[in-house]
């Protein structure tokens, strides 16, 4: 059986050019937007004033300094591609909120795409267990330079989902309406874990889709239909054949033109 996860390392994500060997900044701020600085300078994002605002938002949530002089701020933001991660060591440390009210000496900031659900929580889990060994870190703090610091992170394995079991918006969106649906129905005690996992689902998704479906919900009490042969199960009308092929296993989002519902293929109601 293929696995789901496949093996990769952080130096596949990193150049050097991403890594700052010494930070100048002394704040989380400041800290934050140096690094956002280096991957907008690498092209690897578009937007630095509204990942910042996410990272930030993040942050008021929770610290993402993790313990032992390391952080993991990070954002949910499209930026075109799968991920974008940049590193930065601090000399003198940073103020970071820690859970351990430690300084921070290493940030790792990473920006992930929305449509890649579980993508950040994989990548985590491998960051998290190099950081745990004592001795990587110390490698990672005793690094004289860049090279040395780039090589001893290069070691990072990481475990991440496949491509194709990424799973679509259009899809996220049908469960989503499921749960739902499933909630107006449920018990008391039940209502509030499915209201969690739909919170869950409502925020690996952008706002504007959001928006609609909130929208389309209030208004005929579902928002998502399926195309079954080829005609949209929300008001059986056919749907243009060309949109019928393209939405099958597509992780764009497809809209009825007819009903203006969003429309998945009928196999991903039985996943
Ligand atoms: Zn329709």
């Amino acid at each position: 059986m293929k696995s789901p996860l496949k093996s990769t390392y952080l130096s596949d994500y990193l150049k050097p050019a991403q890594i700052v060997f010494n930070l100048k900044a002394t704040s989380k701020i400041r800290a934050l937007e140096e690094l956002l600085d280096v991957l907008f300078k690498q092209k690897l994002i578009k937007n630095k004033k509204l990942i910042l605002t996410r990272i930030i938002d993040r942050e008021r949530l929770e610290s993402t300094a993790i313990g032992h002089h390391v952080a993991l701020p990070h954002a949910r933001v499209n930026t075109g591609g799968d991920l974008a991660i940049a590193i930065g060591k601090s000399e003198k440390g940073i103020e970071f909120d820690s859970i351990d009210n430690k300084k921070v000496h290493l940030v790792i900031l990473v920006v992930w795409n929305p449509t890649l659900p579980g993508l950040f929580s994989h990548l985590f889990a491998g960051l998290a267990q190099f950081l745990r060994k004592p001795g990587f870190r110390q490698r990672l703090f005793a690094a004289n330079n860049k090279s040395e610091l780039y090589n001893a992170l290069s070691e990072v394995e990481l475990l991440l989902p496949q491509e194709d079991k990424i799973i679509s918006r259009a899809s996220l969106l049908w469960k989503l309406q499921e749960i739902e649906i499933k909630k107006i129905k449920a018990k008391k005690e039940q209502r509030k874990k499915l209201g969690e996992q739909a919170d869950l689902i409502r925020e690996e998704l952008d706002q504007a889709l959001i928006d609609r479906y909130d929208r389309l919900m209030e208004r005929y009490g579902f928002a998502v239909a399926e195309v079954d042969m080829g005609a949209c199960q929300g008001c059986n009308i056919n749907v243009a054949t060309q949109m019928s092929s393209a939405i099958e296993g597509s992780n764009d989002i497809y809209i009825c033109e007819n009903c203006g519902k969003f429309l998945v293929t009928s196999k991903n109601k039985k996943k």
